[in-house]
């Protein structure tokens, strides 16, 4: 192909076209590649030139064909994107960069089998159809020249182009392209199969010359006796959807009936069903055979009449009749499409050639945005001439809605628009969900709330025993992370369940003087109706099924003991908050020994997590603890367990009774901080502006204040308590120190009723 050829090539369906850039473009590529050359030996300059020219097969437009001979300069010379833009302007520019983009795809591929997904990539990542066509011209023009590359580079070039290449062209259409793809990578991948079946359908064609010749006349005759001009073609099985047909139905190629194909094509819509009714008139139809893909179009636009009849001798016919239209965007897909829509351009196939004045394509080329082609087909064919037909491209909108991205082996994850890290962890296994705790987007570490972006590789990492926290489960996209959180959090939850019951049920045992052990549940699952011992527990824990009745079940003599209780001692002793605070609380013996003995049971205390979701735990709003709090749980039947920090006033009641006390501690999320509520009380000097010297010390502080009240003023002095909203003790305790200080306050305590 010389320069001159391609220059006419385009002007033979687009006469007005800038020339001039047509010439650079050329000149300009074989600059570029001037030192490369292609497996065969040939300047690699030949293949960008062999792929313009198939762009002009498929009569695109002149940037698409200048586009066409630039596509491998960003990727494989020293070529840039500025470059580009600079000499051919930004509408080339951005083609060539498409092809750039895609080219890259086709390197992650490599790794990946996931036809489907990669072909949505593709879509996603070329803004403008004419990306997609012209890189399938490149891929056919491989193809075409896929002899001279290593054995191994063919196998992996042909089963992508099966997997990918070929489906999307038959999505966008493009039956010939579709059919030539496929049948070059099947000659390809399986050598053997192809020349049996090419040779069995030579055979059958000899074979059976003289009744194609004779169903040939015979249509031709009944069709002009209706008075209806048609086309009448038979039609060449391909050897690889006969291929196909034979795996997929596990049959012989002797088998298979209908090898004989006729296309009819007429000039209305009409004459199809007319040509429909000559065809059943003259031969016995098969029935179940008849399809009609007029009425009811295929998605990609597909439309024709098919049908099969029994011919003269008794073999099967398959026909497809279709108007010169359908035939057109049969064979070429979308390139078709805007000639029919219009139905202004003379030469046929003119698609992309410079419209006439006022059209609604040069409006288009001046249009910058990405998309505005594709969008204004799409907005076209679906409020235009055609209301009825659901185009491709339209579906192809769809997944500009998703995001794909790639796990470090080159895995293709496909995700909603605005999903998250931890919407891909979820998506790649529900473990790695479970357990992930951070991630990692093109080798940097991100939060794993990160909305990805297409091509994201994402790296998890992961941790053992990892509960996702709740509060994901409102940042997430999809159904798949929302479920797996919401299932870790409730078995996190029931394990917490578990390990309440289990030391209320230890407590009970001892109390009549058994020792418990998890072993003993077993035996007595059936009675209490449970499933499993950590049921058993979880049931004691949330309050529904009291420990008695456990004991009882284990042993079966048990009576309630009414013997007097223990007198408490009333002596005071000092308890120290080591690790908090270095601090010494002065508190009745009886409740350290409460305290002690609930802390004795078992070396893990129950972990509480704040007052989220239905865990029966809640912190006792008067007294207020906050994290860093030695804290203690009282389960209370019927209301489950309900912290106090250890110097609450409200202990004092439960230090003689029944009530359980048990061993818990903070387990708070870093990553998801919750405040809580303590509160302090204040003595200051009653004068203006006492009050918000105190608030504002505590607003810069970083702390709320929930409420107040003041006490009536006594001897010059005002009461106030507060009650504020902190993260932590040391927060709390900064905040104390910080309110001492001011010279109108005369005394800060918290308290603790
Ligand atoms: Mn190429």
């Amino acid at each position: 192909m010389r320069q001159t050829e391609l220059i006419e090539r385009v002007a033979s369906y687009n006469p007005s076209f800038d020339e001039d850039t047509l010439n650079r473009a050329y000149v300009y590529a074989m600059h570029q590649h001037r030192n490369q050359t292609r497996a065969s030996g040939d300047p690699y300059f030949s293949h960008p030139l062999e792929v313009a020219a198939i762009v002009t097969d498929l009569k695109l437009d002149p940037d698409s064909v200048v586009a066409a001979l630039l596509h491998d300069t960003i990727e494989d010379t020293d070529s840039t994107r500025k470059e580009i833009d600079g000499l051919f302007g930004q509408e080339i520019g951005r083609l060539v960069d498409g092809l750039t983009k895609l080219k890259r795809i086709d390197l992650v591929s490599k790794k990946t089998r996931q036809g489907e997904n990669l072909r949505r990539l593709l879509l996603a990542v070329a803004d403008d159809v004419r990306v997609l066509l012209v890189k399938l011209a490149d891929r056919l023009h491989n193809m075409r020249t896929l002899n001279h590359v290593s054995e191994e580079r063919r196998m992996r070039i042909a089963q992508e182009t099966m997997d990918i290449y070929a489906p999307l062209a038959g999505r966008m259409g493009m039956q010939d392209m579709r059919d030539e793809l496929e049948e070059r990578a099947f000659q390809t991948l399986h050598p053997e199969g192809y020349s049996l079946v090419y040779e069995k359908l030579n055979a059958l064609r000899e074979a059976s010359g003289a009744v194609i010749r004779e169903i040939e006349k015979t249509l031709v005759d009944n069709l002009a006796a209706a008075n209806i001009e048609a086309v009448v073609k038979s039609r060449n099985k391909r050897p690889y959807s006969v291929f196909r047909k034979m795996e997929r139905n596990s049959v012989s190629f002797e088998q298979l009936s209908d090898l004989i194909g006729f296309r009819v094509i007429v000039d209305t819509v009409e004459e199809c069903y007319q040509a429909l009714g000559v065809a059943h008139t003259r031969w016995r139809a098969v029935p179940g055979r008849y399809k009609d893909y007029i009425s009811t179009p295929k998605q990609n636009d597909y439309r024709s009449l098919h049908t099969t009849v029994v011919g003269p001798s008794h073999q099967r016919v398959e026909m497809q009749i279709r108007t010169h239209e359908m035939n057109d965007i049969a064979e070429q897909g979308i390139a078709a499409h805007a000639l029919y829509k219009d139905g202004i351009y003379a030469a046929p196939g003119a698609l992309f050639s410079e419209p006439a004045e006022g059209d609604g394509l040069s409006r288009l080329r001046s249009e910058s945005r990405s998309y505005a082609w594709l969008r204004q087909t799409v907005e076209t064919l679906a409020h235009g001439d055609h209301p009825d037909e659901m185009l491709e491209q339209a579906r192809l909108e769809l997944f500009f809605d998703q995001v794909f991205c790639f796990t470090p082996k080159g895995r293709l994850i496909a995700l909603p628009q605005d999903a998250t890290a931890i919407d891909f962890a979820y998506a790649v296994h529900t473990d790695i969900g479970n357990s992930c705790v951070g991630c990692r987007i093109n080798g940097h570490a991100e939060p794993v709330v990160t909305r990805l972006k297409n091509g994201d590789e994402v790296h998890i990492i992961r941790a053992n025993n990892a509960v996702p926290p709740a509060s994901w489960e409102h940042v997430v996209a999809t159904g798949k992370a929302k479920a797996g959180i919401r299932k870790a959090t409730r078995e996190a939850r029931e394990r917490t369940y578990a390990g309440i019951g289990e030391k209320i049920l230890a407590a009970t045992f001892r109390r009549s003087q058994h020792k418990f052990d998890i072993d003993m549940l077993g035996p007595i699952l059936g009675r209490l109706a449970r499933r499993s011992e950590s049921d058993v527990l979880a049931a004691v824990g949330r309050g529904e099924l009291p420990a008695e009745d456990v004991l009882k079940a284990v042993f079966p003599d048990y009576r309630k003991e009414r013997g007097k209780r223990q007198k408490p001692p009333q002596s005071e002793g000092w308890f120290n908050l080591s690790g908090v605070a270095n601090v010494m609380f002065r508190l009745p013996g009886r409740r350290r020994e409460k305290y002690a003995e609930a802390t004795r049971e078992f070396a893990a205390s129950i972990p509480i997590r704040g007052e989220h979701g239905d865990m029966p735990v809640k912190i006792d709003p008067k007294s207020g603890a906050v994290p860093g709090d030695r804290i203690v749980g009282i389960l209370s039947p019927g209301e489950g367990v309900t912290v106090y920090p250890i110097q609450a006033d409200a202990l004092t009641q439960y230090e003689d009774t029944a009530e359980e006390w048990l061993d818990v501690s903070w387990d708070i999320d870093d990553e998801n901080p919750e405040r809580f509520a303590a509160r302090i009380e204040i003595s200051a000097v009653n004068a203006p502006g006492t009050l918000a010297e105190i608030t504002d010390v505590i607003g810069r502080s970083d702390a709320n204040i929930a409420n107040l009240f003041l006490e009536a003023p006594s001897s010059g002095l005002t009461k106030m308590v507060l009650g504020l909203e902190v993260w932590d003790v040391t927060h709390l305790n900064r905040i104390v120190r910080e309110v001492r200080r001011l010279s109108v306050v005369s005394r800060v305590e918290r308290i603790f009723k």
